[in-house]
């Protein structure tokens, strides 16, 4: 195979959280079931490897996990609840180059309610806190942006940012993954608001990456207006994700599961070449869902680079020049279902993606 790909590994669907946007934790895999270190052997080799769950740290084996992805993959990313922190200290001593992402949905009790995890923030917020006492470089705060906690988004980045640390957003699907359909916004203009608030900062900084950042948050407004995607969804192309039970599908965004194969019964090469694995494509290919989450986003904007890089060059240019700051009515939804040209009803028929999508 020529080109390395985009992969993530979801080594188990078992969660110690009760988020209120997914219901994963209802639909747990068995830890006899789970992708064991033989089927990981077989992945291909990769640029970048996403390790999710469930929560991650429940299974107890992740170093192995790691150390085994560490010989196929320059970088891996680990989210995260944060909740498990003398297994995240003991991971992260054994590879200090790997990059945490704790998931915090907003403020003390915004999070914890959010998440249904009592101590939950004071347990991801001292975790993060000691990884980076400890040294390390690639950690970071991950949240789910919706009506309840929109208002806490500049704050919680504040707060990363004050830290050193990587701030990832993402808003609410609705897919098989999630075990949820009924997902959506309700205040759109209030959460794009925060948004606007935060890319204003991010294009304030002196970080290109924060730049960038910028760019994919105003997809998400874009998203959040149920939008067609910004950028081409090129997934089961260049990216995979494979799931406890060794199966590879294209994403974590459809509807329903999408089965390219299974890695436990067949090797990567026969797998990846299938006619299964076609069929899948061809589906992606079709996809009206336009998710945008940073799974399906990342390699999109490397691989077609010069859309954002074009909008974070215009943007940079507009502050400095025009003393111009971004604003959420760039984007036509938002001013349309400002002035009433869309409805609300409209928004929301399709944001479910029941029934605007297949
Ligand atoms: S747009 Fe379709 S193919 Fe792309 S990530 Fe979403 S569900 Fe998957």
């Amino acid at each position: 195979m020529a080109n390395k790909l985009n992969g993530t590994v979801i080594v188990t669907y078992r969660c110690n959280a009760r988020c209120t946007m997914c219901n994963r934790y209802k639909v747990p895999s068995k830890p006899e079931e789970e992708i064991s270190i033989e089927t990981i052997r077989k992945l291909p080799e990769m640029y970048f490897t996403n390790i999710t769950g469930g929560e991650p740290f429940i299974r107890e084996d992740l170093k192995e996990i790691v150390g085994e992805l560490y010989k196929k993959s320059e970088r891996i990313v680990i989210s995260t609840n944060g909740f498990f922190t003398d297994r995240i200290v003991d991971l992260c001593k054994a590879f200090p180059q790997v990059g945490i992402r704790i998931s915090i949905e907003g403020l003390e009790n915004t999070n914890n309610e959010i998440r249904g995890l009592s101590d939950g923030y004071n347990r991801g917020y001292n975790t993060l806190q000691t990884l980076v006492d400890m040294g390390m470089k690639d950690v970071g705060f991950g949240m789910t942006v919706q009506d309840k906690n929109a208002p806490d988004l500049v704050p919680l980045y504040n707060i990363s940012d004050d830290m050193g640390m990587e701030f990832a957003t993402a808003s609410l699907h609705n897919s098989f993954y999630f075990v949820e359909s009924s997902n959506i916004i309700h205040d759109r203009l209030m959460v794009a608001q925060n948004f606007e608030d935060l890319i204003n900062r991010l294009l304030n900084s002196n970080s290109p990456k924060k730049w960038f950042r910028a760019y994919f948050n105003h997809g998400l407004i874009n998203y959040v207006f149920s939008q067609k995607r910004l950028l081409p969804c090129d997934m089961s192309f260049d990216t995979f994700f494979i799931d406890p039970f060794g199966d590879v599908m294209p994403c974590n965004g459809t509807k329903e599961k999408e089965v390219m194969g299974n890695l436990n019964t067949q090797s990567w090469d026969e797998l990846w070449n299938s006619a299964k694995a076609e069929e899948v494509r061809k589906k992606v290919r079709q996809c009206s869902r336009n998710c945008w989450m940073i799974g399906s986003v990342s390699p999109a904007m490397k691989k077609y680079l010069l859309k954002p890089a074009f909008w974070v060059f215009s943007h940079k240019f507009l502050r400095f020049f025009k003393k111009k700051k971004y604003s959420m009515f760039e984007n036509k939804a938002v001013k349309n279902f400002k002035n009433g040209k869309i409805t609300k009803a409209e928004l929301d028929a399709c944001s479910t993606c029941e029934s605007c999508a297949g």
